[in-house]
């Protein structure tokens, strides 16, 4: 019998022949086995809020029986979580410890381990991505042999940090730590004009910056975040807050919607804004959801959407009750101009050849990723396409 089963949108739906809930290593070993015997397909569940083809009607796998903290290392500021914890549920006992993530992204649904391989990050031009957070990463390759991964491993780590689950199946993520702070939330609105004149300052003063610009009213939410010292969690005037970093950063989603998201160069970061707001005015004026602009800092990890390059990330939204495709279709060509870099989480029509022109160590991810699974199984249709693999 199969099971129905979709993502979060309710755009990617499957019948999978299998979902399977693994409790130990050694019960993901026994199911990689019989997926091989049987020449299925394996891909991985985090959360599922990714909105591209990731899954496969073989045999899905959730790590949902895979949650909580093997350790806590309070002298590296480090700790170890098993791959299934979702990000909401890592904030208070790491705070117990005296310990925080440097930076987490919009909201906390997402499991750590489905983050990670995405590249998912929040804002700020000197915070990079949640991957960079990564000093180490348990995983099970499709062969059923344990890796354990750290700094030390060189282009393997490099890569696994955002890997869309292609090289393993990740069992436990060892995160780098800051001592715990609290947050100071700033939210107030203003035009294109005031947020052009701005935001250089804005990106300069504050730890984090960004603001979602509203096609209907042509405005922009702005909102700066930043560590406070004062430890009263209260709200300290109208469209403030102040509270410990995991209240405050994320947010909460509750209307379902699809998203479209690239990196671009910096210093292109609001041409290419300038660019996709007339081109929604002149051909999409229907549209009333949000775009979303925040800045990120490079990192050096192998496919990383900020791989050597400090970016802009821009992202466009419509209602899942609404048609996106020719709208994200027309945004997406606006990115090409920019050599935007997809979100590996969030609708593109990238594939391997557009792709290796704009990742300098792409074609040597590729050729890990057919080392460490030479078979496939952690491979469909649709990375298939993002590999070059027929
Ligand atoms: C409402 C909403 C808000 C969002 N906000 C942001 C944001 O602020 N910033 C941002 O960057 N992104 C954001 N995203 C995108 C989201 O963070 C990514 O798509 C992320 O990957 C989802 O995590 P997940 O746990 O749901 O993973 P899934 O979507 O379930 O999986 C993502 C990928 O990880 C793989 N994977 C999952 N678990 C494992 C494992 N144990 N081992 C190996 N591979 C695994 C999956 O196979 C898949 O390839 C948002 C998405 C939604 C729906």
């Amino acid at each position: 019998m199969t099971i129905q089963w979709q993502n979060w949108s309710g755009s990617q739906v499957h019948q999978a022949q299998k979902l399977a809930l693994p409790e130990t290593e050694v019960d993901i070993v026994n199911l990689l086995s019989k997926a091989a015997s049987e020449g299925r397909s394996v891909r991985t569940i985090g959360s599922a809020h990714s909105f591209v083809p990731f899954w496969t009607d073989d045999y899905l796998v959730s790590l949902d029986n895979m949650k909580g903290f093997v350790n806590f290392n309070q002298a590296n500021l480090q700790a170890t979580a098993k791959a299934g914890t979702k990000l909401h549920e890592l904030g208070e006992p790491l705070w117990n410890e005296g310990m925080s993530m440097r930076n987490m992204g919009d909201i906390d649904r997402q499991s750590i381990a489905g983050a990670i391989s995405t590249g998912t990050h929040g804002t700020g031009v000197t915070l990079s991505n949640i991957s960079s957070q990564v000093v180490g990463l348990k995983m099970i390759t499709a062969a059923g042999q344990v890796q354990t991964l750290t700094e030390s491993d060189g282009e393997l780590f490099k890569a696994a940090q955002v890997s869309m689950g292609t090289l393993g199946l990740i069992t436990e993520v060892t995160l780098q730590l800051v001592p715990r702070y609290f947050m100071h939330e700033k939210n107030w609105h203003a035009s294109v004009a005031e947020c052009e004149e701005q935001r250089e300052e804005l990106v300069s003063n504050n730890r984090h910056w960004e603001f979602f610009w509203d096609p209907h009213s042509d405005g922009c939410a702005m909102k700066t975040l930043n560590m406070t010292d004062q430890e009263v969690e209260a709200s300290p005037a109208e469209g403030e807050e102040i509270g410990r970093n995991y209240t405050i950063i994320p947010s909460t989603r509750d209307n379902k919607f699809n998203e479209i998201e690239f990196s671009v160069p910096y210093d292109a970061g609001w041409e290419c804004f300038l660019e996709i707001r007339e081109m929604m005015r002149q051909q999409y004026p229907e549209v009333r959801w949000p775009v979303e602009y925040r800045t990120l800092a490079a990192d050096d990890l192998m496919i990383s959407s900020a791989s050597g390059r400090k970016s802009v990330t821009i992202s466009a939204h419509q209602g899942t009750n609404y048609p996106h495709e020719a709208f994200f279709q027309a945004v997406e060509t606006v990115f090409r101009r920019y050599d935007g870099r997809p979100h590996w989480g969030k609708v593109h029509t990238h594939r391997h050849e557009d792709l290796s022109r704009l990742y300098p160590d792409w074609e040597r991810f590729r050729q890990l990723r057919s080392k460490q699974d030479p078979d496939g199984r952690f491979l469909n249709t649709f990375l298939n396409g993002i590999f070059g693999i027929s």
